[in-house]
């Protein structure tokens, strides 16, 4: 079992959460995050962390956001470790609220650590 970002991630990238990882399992797209399953030991840390609940536990996980456990999944192989705070996007209080963003908004292309 393993923590999951949701969909709120995207275009809300606000990297609180990456600092607390022990062992640093969140990668980074150019709009989201994403959590390896498979290094994720479950300490828990990360959830409260996210300022607008982005994360969940595997096990808690709402029906309409299980498709993302295929995004973290996948992308985590796919995309570099992050493990310091960035700074948001300009724009992220306006995404905050927008539900069904993955369709539309999911950006496939990787982030940096020193890409902004
Ligand atoms: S703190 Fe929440 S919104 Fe910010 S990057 Fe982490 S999961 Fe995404
Ligand atoms: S639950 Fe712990 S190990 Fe898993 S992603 Fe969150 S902080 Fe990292």
């Amino acid at each position: 079992m393993a923590y999951v970002v949701s969909e709120a991630c995207i275009k809300c990238k606000l990297t609180d959460c990456v600092e607390v990882c022990p062992v640093d399992c969140f990668h980074e797209g150019e709009n989201m995050l994403v959590i390896d399953p498979d290094e994720c030991i479950d300490c828990t840390l990360c959830e409260p962390e996210c300022p607008i609940g982005a994360i969940y536990s595997e096990d808690e996980l709402p029906a309409d956001q299980v498709k993302m456990l295929a995004v973290n999944a996948e992308f985590s192989l796919k995309w570099p470790v992050i493990t310091e705070m960035k700074d948001p996007p300009g724009d992220w209080k306006n995404w905050e609220h927008v539900e069904h963003k993955y369709p539309e908004h999911f950006s496939p292309k990787p982030g940096g650590q020193n890409d902004e």
